[in-house]
């Protein structure tokens, strides 16, 4: 369930400047799959801002996925407040192919420190569905 900080007519998480319902709200709830890989990462780091665990491990692919994240992602969501997205580059990844790869950095703030996290992240898609294989993280900390 979404937390009370993001209500439907909120403006998404992912700062696209669209509100939550339009945006990456209906991939997190699962009324409409994210058409792109980008999409997909944009949900993903908005399931994280809300903390909806279970789509960050739903829309993880099935041979990374692993169950014994979910404590780890539930404590993550809690103590981090996530400041700012900047996707950076998105390679492919469109309706039309199977394999998309984005760049992006995340700002955060936690009781640990604040810092940024760049990562480039790779992408598959099984059908209708986007899926986060992997990804080249970096942790910058402010
Ligand atoms: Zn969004």
């Amino acid at each position: 369930m979404l937390q009370d900080q993001t209500s439907s007519d909120q403006l998404c998480p992912c700062q696209s400047g669209k509100p939550f319902n339009f945006c990456c709200g209906p991939a997190i709830n699962g009324s409409r799959p994210a058409k792109t890989a980008e999409a997909l990462m944009r949900s993903r780091y908005s399931a994280f801002f809300v903390g909806t665990v279970d789509y960050l491990i739903e829309s993880t692919a099935p041979e990374t996925r692993r169950e014994e994240d979910r404590e780890l992602l539930i404590e993550q969501s809690q103590i981090t407040n996530w400041t700012q997205l900047t996707i950076l580059e998105a390679q492919v990844g469109q309706s039309g192919d199977t394999e998309g790869q984005v760049s992006f950095e995340a700002h955060f703030e936690s009781p640990d420190g604040n810092g940024i996290l760049r990562e480039t992240s790779r992408f598959r898609r099984d059908g209708e569905r986007w899926y986060y294989v992997d990804g080249d993280l970096e942790l910058i900390l402010t």
